[in-house]
């Protein structure tokens, strides 16, 4: 019978106190890192997310910590390098752990002294798996160990299920407004650690105009009164569940979407230059123009899109965006403006603001 370990229950209990008090993701998933780390008296812990793109399924090294260390953000998911990436097949292991979403161990190996115990992440019981959690041990793992790793990674869940609850939009599943605002600062910092240029005050500094290359992308479907009018709420709310389905399949892994009002979506995109960023929500357009809507045939959309440039701000930069769906309404509808294209031709007014500055 396995005996009553007080040091090992206090020692859990303050890990769930110090993980129950965390609301921001990044400082969840470092704490739950720690918390299993030392929960199971791991060797080493890495934590993987499970990222769709382009239909495929890749893994994200996300976490790593070894014991005594800090623990190390692998990837920025924001910017995470898709070279980092790995086939969902690459490790027949982990990929057992999230098709079968249960624990697996293997013994020490040849070329590997540990024994590893994955185990599988989810929002709330029952939902889709989201990450693994890889342990090496030099022990097999015990039945203790098992049982509080896995009431770690319940809480770790319940916590993300809050969370979403109160940053998701309930029709759409998508981000809601208010994880934008986060989302867009963290946009304009060189967020890998290394790269924050530390001065000798103590000061974070960044190099003044570099890229983020970042765009913004502000989506409005075209004439959607019309599909309430003509078909009905249920059916327009159903256009509107699809329209968020074909913004997250047009778009890559590392993309943000947010429903951000009743029928404008915001799209937050990586991209390396002007160009690339307007064809890859051209695609979008295009996607969603060929689609062929249950009951309501074909919707349109009209999109704006801005670069998100340092000392932005999310008003200024979805006033410019806005400003670019307003022309492209008033020119044909179905059609993505670019905010710098319009004022190159002149065809925008120049009254625009970065920031909370008048640049004009
Ligand atoms: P435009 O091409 O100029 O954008 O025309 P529009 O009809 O799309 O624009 P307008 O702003 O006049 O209408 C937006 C409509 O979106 C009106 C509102 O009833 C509808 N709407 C907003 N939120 C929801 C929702 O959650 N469900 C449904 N079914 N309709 C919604
Ligand atoms: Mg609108
Ligand atoms: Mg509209």
């Amino acid at each position: 019978m396995e005996t009553l370990d007080l040091t090992r229950s206090a020692s859990l209990i303050d890990h769930l106190v110090q993980l129950s008090g965390l609301r921001k993701r990044d400082d969840l998933l470092s704490g739950i890192t720690r918390a299993m780390l030392e929960t199971v008296a791991a060797q080493k812990i890495e934590i993987f997310g499970l990222v769709h793109d382009e239909n495929r399924q890749f893994w994200l090294p996300l976490t790593k910590a070894l014991p005594g260390e800090n623990v190390l953000f692998v990837t920025d998911p924001m910017r995470g390098d898709p070279d980092m990436m790995t086939p969902l097949d690459s490790d027949a292991n982990r990929h057992l752990c999230s098709s079968r979403m249960e624990v697996v161990e293997t013994a020490p190996t040849a070329s590997n002294a540990d024994f590893v115990a994955r185990f599988p992440m989810t929002v709330a019981e029952g939902a889709t798996l989201w990450g693994v959690a890889e342990i090496s041990l030099t022990h097999t793992l015990t039945a203790a160990d098992r049982r509080d790793a896995t009431r770690l990674l319940t809480m770790y869940g319940n916590i993300l299920d809050m969370l979403d609850y109160s940053e998701r939009d309930a029709l759409t599943g998508l981000w809601n407004r208010k994880p934008f605002d986060d989302l867009f600062y963290k946009t304009l910092k060189p967020t890998i650690p290394q790269e924050i240029e530390q001065l000798p005050d103590g000061v974070e500094h960044r190099a003044a105009n570099t890229p983020s290359n970042f765009w913004l992308a502000m989506v409005d479907i075209d004439h959607f009164k019309n599909v309430n009018d003509t078909y009905g709420h249920l059916i327009g709310d159903e256009v509107l569940i699809l329209v968020a389905r074909l913004l997250k399949t047009s778009f890559r892994a590392y993309d943000r979407v947010y429903r951000f009002g009743g029928e404008e979506f915001l799209v937050v995109l990586r991209s390396s230059d002007h160009d690339a960023a307007v064809s890859a929500v051209e695609r979008f357009r295009a996607n969603m123009a060929a689609y062929e809507f249950p009951q309501a045939g074909h919707i349109t959309a009209s999109v704006g899109v801005t670069e998100i440039v340092t000392g932005d701000s999310p008003a200024a930069a979805c006033e410019r965006a806005d400003q670019a769906v307003y022309y492209a309404k008033h020119h044909g509808r179905n059609q993505v403006c670019s905010e710098a294209d319009l004022v190159r031709r002149g065809l925008l007014k120049v009254d625009l603001k970065v920031g909370d500055i008048e640049l004009f």
